[in-house]
C-alpha cells in the first residue's frame, strides 16, 4: 500500500462531510488507493460502507465520479444520501425530469457524482458526454455483474471496459459485496484491474452463530428456534405456498406474532407487514427471498433457512441480515436432499455455458452443508480469506459431529437402485434392502434380488442420511415421478475408492410429533 499524505485530508472530509469518527475495516485501503489514482476492486460485505469509498474521494478529487449502479431504487437512495451530506451529485434515469440541468452541471464540471445506469452508460453518446468534462473516477457498484460467474450477470456491464479504454488516465474502483474467487478474478479482467488492486476486507460475522441440520421435523425445528431467540426473526421459505403455510403454523405453535412477505402479496399488504417487522421487537416473518433487501433492522436475532439458499453467497447475504447490532444472533438452515436434487436438476435447464458455474456453486454449497469441520472457515475460505481452523461459534465447533464410514451401506444403496431399475422412491429401496415382508415388493419379484435384505436392523435408521449425502454429492438424483436414479459418476465409490463418511445422526429419541410437521 503506496503512503497517500491525503489519507490524513480524507480523513478530516470524512469527519466534516459525514460525522464519522474514522474508517472502518478497509475503507482506508481503498481510499488512499482512489485517491493515488490506482484502480482497485473493492470486496466488502454489504454493510460495510462501500458507497463512502468513491463518495469520499469524489468530493476531494478534482473532476468529477461517474458511477455505475444497475438499480434505478438504488441509485436514488444514494443520491438521497450524498445530497444530505451536501454532496453534489445527480442521477441520469429513465425516472428523472431534470435532464437538462444534470447535463449542464455536469459539462459545467458543477457535478462530483453522476450516477447512471449500465444501459445508459454503454450507448454510443454517452462516451461523447464524458468527454465533455473532467474526469475524477469511474466507480463500478455491484462489479460482479460483469462476470457470467457472477450470479447476477448483466451483459451490459461488458460495455463498460471499452467506454472506461476511452479515458486511460481515469482510475477505476469496482465494488462488490459477493466474489468468490473465480469471479473475482473475471472481475479484474473483464474491468481492466491490475491483480494488485484488489482488497478483501473482512466477511466475518463473530457474532452469528451458524448452525445446518437436515429438516426432518420442519415445523417443530422452526418453533423449537422461536422459543430459544426470543427476539425478531426472519424464515426464509422457498414458494409463495410455503411461506403462507408456514406463517399460520409457527403462529399458532408458538403463539408470536408471525407474518408472511412475498411477492404475490399486494404492494400495500407487503408495505404494512413490512412496516410492521421494523417496528417489532419479538415478530417472526415468514418471507421468499424478496424480503430483506434494504431493511433496516439492526436487531434481527435469527435468521431460518426451511430449504437451501442458492448459493454461499446468498446464504451469507440473507444470513447477513442477523445481528447487525453486534449483538449474538442465529443462522440455522435446515436443508433436505431434495433441495439439493432438485437444484441439480434446475441446473440442466439453463443455458450450457452457465451449467458449469452453477454446478461449482451448488457444489461449494454442498460442502458447506456437508462439512464436520468449522462452518464459518468454509464459509470465510470461500471469500478468499485464511480463517482459522474452528470459531467456537458454530454447530460444529460447538458440538464435533461424530463421523462414521458409511461406504458398504452407499454401495448396497446404490446396488438397490440399480437393480430395481432407477425408478422406485426411498421407501421401496428401503423395504428391499431391509428385506421388508411386502406386497408389492414381492409382485415386483424384488425379494429375489441378491440386494433383498442385506440392511441389518441397526443399520437401517442410517439409511435415509446416506441417501441425503449421496443426493447432496450428486450420486443419485430424483426422477420425474420422485423415484432415486443413479447420477454422476459411482463407480469409484462401488469400487471403494472414494469413501462416504457422514456425521452420524442423533439417537432417536421418541417424541410426540406436533399437528401439521413436514
Ligand atoms: P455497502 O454499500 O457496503 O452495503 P453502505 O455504503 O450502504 O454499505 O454503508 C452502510 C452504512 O454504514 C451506511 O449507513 C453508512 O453511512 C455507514 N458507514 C459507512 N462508513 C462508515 C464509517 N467509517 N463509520 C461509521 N459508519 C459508516
Ligand atoms: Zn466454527
Amino acid at each position: 500500500m503506496v503512503e497517500s499524505p491525503q489519507i490524513e485530508e480524507a480523513r478530516e472530509a470524512l469527519r466534516r462531510i459525514y460525522g464519522f469518527a474514522d474508517f472502518r475495516g478497509r475503507q482506508e485501503d481503498v481510499i488512499t488507493r482512489v485517491l493515488a489514482r490506482q484502480s482497485t476492486l473493492a470486496v466488502m460485505p454489504t454493510g460495510a460502507g462501500k458507497s463512502l469509498t468513491y463518495q469520499l474521494p469524489a468530493t476531494m478529487l478534482d473532476g468529477t465520479c461517474v458511477v455505475i449502479s444497475p438499480l434505478i431504487a438504488l441509485m436514488h437512495d444514494q443520491l438521497r444520501a450524498a445530497r444530505a451530506n451536501g454532496i453534489s451529485a445527480a442521477t441520469l434515469t429513465s425516472a428523472d425530469a431534470d435532464w437538462r440541468e444534470t447535463l449542464d452541471a455536469f459539462r459545467a464540471g458543477a457535478l462530483d457524482l453522476l450516477y447512471v445506469a449500465p444501459e445508459r452508460a454503454s450507448q454510443p453518446g454517452f462516451r461523447d458526454l464524458l468527454g465533455s468534462t473532467k474526469l475524477a473516477l469511474f466507480a463500478v457498484d455491484e462489479a460482479h455483474c460483469v462476470s457470467e460467474w457472477g450470479h447476477d450477470f448483466r451483459p451490459d456491464y461488458r460495455q463498460l471496459r471499452p467506454l472506461m479504454d476511452a479515458f486511460p488516465h481515469v482510475p477505476r474502483l469496482a465494488l462488490t459485496a459477493t466474489a468468490d474467487a473465480h469471479t473475482r478474478g473475471d472481475v479484474l479482467t473483464q474491468l481492466g484491474i491490475p491483480e494488485e488492486g484488489l482488497v478483501i476486507a473482512g466477511f466475518d460475522r463473530p457474532n452469528i452463530r451458524y448452525a445446518i441440520r437436515p429438516r426432518d421435523a420442519l415445523g417443530r425445528q422452526l418453533a423449537q428456534l422461536c422459543d430459544e431467540q426470543t427476539g425478531p426473526g426472519i424464515v426464509y421459505a422457498p414458494t409463495r405456498k410455503k411461506v403462507e403455510a408456514l406463517a399460520e403454523q409457527l403462529a399458532s405453535a408458538t403463539g408470536r406474532p408471525v407474518l408472511p412477505y412475498h411477492a404475490g402479496l399486494p404492494p400495500e399488504e407487503r408495505a404494512a407487514n413490512q412496516a410492521a417487522f421494523v417496528s417489532s421487537e419479538d415478530m417472526v416473518m415468514v418471507a421468499t427471498i424478496a424480503f430483506g433487501m434494504g431493511i433496516d433492522k439492526p436487531d434481527v436475532r435469527f435468521v431460518a433457512h426451511a430449504g437451501v439458499p442458492k448459493s454461499i453467497e446468498a446464504y451469507y447475504q440473507e444470513t447477513g441480515r442477523a445481528g447487525r447490532d453486534g449483538d449474538p444472533a442465529v443462522a440455522l438452515m435446515l436443508w433436505g436432499a431434495g433441495d439439493f436434487a432438485q437444484a441439480r436438476m434446475r441446473i440442466g435447464e439453463v443455458d450450457a455455458e452457465r451449467q458449469q458455474g452453477e454446478r461449482q456453486r451448488l457444489d461449494a454449497l454442498a460442502g458447506l452443508v456437508e462439512t464436520p469441520g468449522c462452518r464459518r472457515a468454509v464459509l470465510l475460505r470461500h471469500f478468499g480469506e485464511h480463517p482459522p481452523e474452528t470459531c467456537g461459534n458454530c454447530d460444529n465447533c460447538l458440538e464435533a459431529p461424530e463421523m462414521i464410514d458409511v461406504t458398504v451401506l452407499a454401495q448396497k444403496v446404490l446396488s438397490a437402485v440399480y437393480r430395481t431399475g432407477q425408478s422406485y422412491g426411498f421407501g421401496h429401496v428401503q423395504k428391499v434392502l431391509t428385506g421388508a415382508d411386502d406386497e408389492r415388493v414381492r409382485s415386483k419379484r424384488h425379494d429375489q434380488l441378491s440386494v433383498f435384505g442385506i440392511v441389518e436392523e441397526e443399520e437401517s435408521r442410517l439409511l435415509q442420511p446416506v441417501v441425503r449425502a449421496l443426493q447432496v454429492r450428486g450420486h443419485l438424483a430424483q426422477t420425474d415421478h420422485g423415484g432415486l436414479k443413479l447420477a454422476g459418476d459411482v463407480r469409484d465409490i462401488l469400487g471403494g475408492a472414494i469413501k462416504i463418511a457422514i456425521s452420524k445422526p442423533p439417537e432417536r429419541t421418541r417424541s410426540r410429533k406436533r399437528r401439521g410437521d413436514t
